[in-house]
C-alpha cells in the first residue's frame, strides 16, 4: 500500500478509536459525537484548536462556526484553503457549556493528538489560543507573549516548527487582535517555505509490544467498521 494511503487507513483508525472513547465520563455522556480532526491527512501545515463548540459538536467538524469562518478568511488571505490543511483541538470532545477544558480531559486526549500529528506529519503546527499553545510547548507561558514567534519542537516523535497564534475567536470582536492574527498569518508562506527541521532518530517499537505513546485498543469498537472519508473531512 502507498505511504499516503497507508496514513490515511491509519488515520481512521485512531479515529475509530477516538470515537468509541470514554476516558473523560462527563464528556463522552453530554457529547453529541467526538469531532476528531479534518482536513489533508498529507498535510504541511496543521490547526490545534481548544475543544469543540456546540456547532462543531453538531456537525463533528471542527471550526465550523463563527470562529471558523474566520479562520477560512485569514486561510484565503495567504493563498491557503482547508483542503491545503489539517484541523484539529486539544479536546475532541465538547465541554458542556463551553467550559475550559480540564486538566484530566487534556491529558486523557493528548494522545489522539499525538498521534495524529505523528501520521499527518506537518512541517508547521499553529496552535490557537492558550490552551493549546501550553499543551504543545508543555509550558504555561501564555499566547499573549507568544504569537507570531516559530520555534522548532519535538511533539510526539516528530519535530516541527511550532507556531502560537491568538485564537480566531479571541480576535472576532477585538479588532486590534484581529490586526496582529492577520499579521502573524502572513508570516506562515515564508515559514512552510523553510527546511523541514532535522528530526529526532526513531526508536522502533520492540516485538514485545508497542511503544509508551501508542493509542490503545478500544474496548469496543465501532460497529460500522470505521468512519469514512466523508465523516472525517478528509480530503
Ligand atoms: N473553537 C475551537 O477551539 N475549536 C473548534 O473546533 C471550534 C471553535
Amino acid at each position: 500500500m502507498a505511504i499516503k494511503e497507508a496514513r490515511r487507513e491509519e488515520l481512521k483508525a485512531v479515529y475509530a478509536q477516538a470515537r468509541a472513547c470514554e476516558r473523560c465520563p462527563e464528556l463522552a455522556r453530554t457529547r453529541t459525537q467526538v469531532v476528531f480532526g479534518a482536513g489533508n491527512a498529507d498535510a504541511d501545515l496543521m490547526f490545534v484548536g481548544e475543544a469543540p463548540g456546540a456547532r462543531e459538536d453538531e456537525q463533528g467538524i471542527p471550526f465550523v462556526g463563527a470562529a471558523g469562518k474566520l479562520l477560512d478568511e485569514l486561510l484565503a488571505e495567504v493563498g491557503l484553503a482547508r483542503a491545503d490543511v489539517f484541523i484539529g483541538n486539544v479536546l475532541r470532545c465538547r465541554p458542556p457549556g463551553n467550559r475550559d477544558p480540564l486538566p484530566v480531559e487534556i491529558e486523557n486526549c493528548s494522545e489522539y493528538l499525538l498521534r495524529t500529528v505523528e501520521l499527518i506529519e506537518p512541517r508547521v503546527i499553529c496552535t490557537l489560543g492558550n490552551f493549546a499553545t501550553k499543551l504543545l510547548r508543555a509550558d504555561p507561558t501564555g499566547i499573549s507573549r507568544l504569537h507570531g514567534q516559530a520555534e522548532i519542537r519535538v511533539i510526539g516523535s516528530r519535530a516541527v516548527r511550532l507556531y502560537p497564534l491568538f485564537h480566531p475567536a479571541a480576535a472576532l470582536y477585538t479588532r486590534s487582535l484581529l490586526d496582529t492574527l492577520q499579521a502573524d498569518f502572513r508570516r506562515l508562506p515564508e515559514l512552510l517555505a523553510l527546511e523541514l527541521p532535522e528530526q529526532p532518530q526513531r526508536v522502533e517499537a520492540t516485538p514485545a509490544g508497542p511503544g509508551p505513546e501508542a493509542v490503545s485498543e478500544p474496548e469496543s469498537p465501532a460497529e460500522d467498521g470505521g468512519p469514512t472519508e466523508g465523516q472525517m473531512g478528509l480530503f
